[in-house]
């Protein structure tokens, strides 16, 4: 489904991505750990291009997005594949949900299917009130974000996200920012998707989360990938030293 080549980015002098591979197949769910600035933010970022990479292929769906910078450092596309074409293809989810607040959930979920992939309102409504019922969302249509609890404003940015019918569906630890008991409903709502075979990319600080729901662990560092493997593998490691570091690190 997607995959990046030799992908680095810099600022300034900083380099925060070092020319990192990576692939994932359909129906995989892969899990970023490692410590803050290590860079996994910026890698998720860059594969839907809301940071673009200062060097690299990055390929979608076996075609490759091509992309450059122009005088004033916007992006301008080489080929018809355009940004909202990747958009729509790399769902994302953010650690703020990022909802629109004036806007109901419902006007937040139809906006991208109706502007970008140029469905019928009609259709659009259809589809986004089927997505909200398997939520249990159905009765908060009307509502404005203000209004619903933190891990009910992430489902419905999650659901937002589905309503594009992505390729690859992207989460930026997006437990972070909620009340520890409202973590659960979204961790669950995020393990159902992996259930039914979404192909899903987590950077995650839920280690149980990453153990049991993922197919593959990738352990980041200083912008390297410095550790993947089955969750096993990474989890019950005893032989590295900075997989041993950083778990000790957490609790
Ligand atoms: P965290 O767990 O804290 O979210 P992270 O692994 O997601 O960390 P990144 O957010 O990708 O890390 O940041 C990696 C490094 O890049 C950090 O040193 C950060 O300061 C730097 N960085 C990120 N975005 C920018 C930017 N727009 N300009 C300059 N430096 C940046
Ligand atoms: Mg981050």
């Amino acid at each position: 489904v997607l995959e990046l080549v030799d992908i680095s980015k810099t600022f300034g002098t900083k380099t925060v991505v070092q020319k990192t591979n990576f692939s994932i197949q359909k129906g995989e769910v892969v899990s970023i750990i490692g410590p803050s600035g290590a860079g996994k933010s910026s890698l998720l970022r860059m594969i839907n291009l809301l940071e673009v990479p200062s060097s690299g292929v990055i390929v979608i769906d076996r075609q490759p997005v091509e992309y450059k910078l122009n005088r004033a450092s916007q992006l301008t596309f080489l080929s018809k594949f355009k940004l909202s074409k990747v958009r729509s293809k790399v769902g994302m989810v953010f650690q703020h949900f990022n909802l629109w607040e004036h806007k109901t959930v419902l006007e937040n979920i139809i906006e991208g299917p109706v502007n970008v992939n140029k469905k019928s309102k009609r259709d659009a409504i259809r589809h986004a009130e089927e997505l909200l019922a398997r939520v249990g969302l159905l009765e908060k249509r009307n509502e404005y974000p203000g209004n619903l609890s933190g891990g009910q404003q992430q489902r419905v940015a999650i659901t937002r996200a589905l309503a594009m019918e992505p390729s690859v569906l992207l989460f930026d630890e997006p437990t972070s920012s909620l009340d520890p008991e409202l973590v659960g409903e979204v961790l669950q709502m995020m393990t159902q998707l992996a259930e039914e075979g979404m192909t899903m990319i987590v950077v995650t600080h839920e280690m149980r989360f990453a153990r049991q729901v993922s197919d593959r662990v990738l352990y980041m560092e200083e912008g390297r990938i410095v550790a993947e493997g089955t969750p096993e593998d990474i989890f019950d490691s005893k032989d590295n030293p900075r997989l041993t570091r950083f778990f000790s690190s957490l609790h």
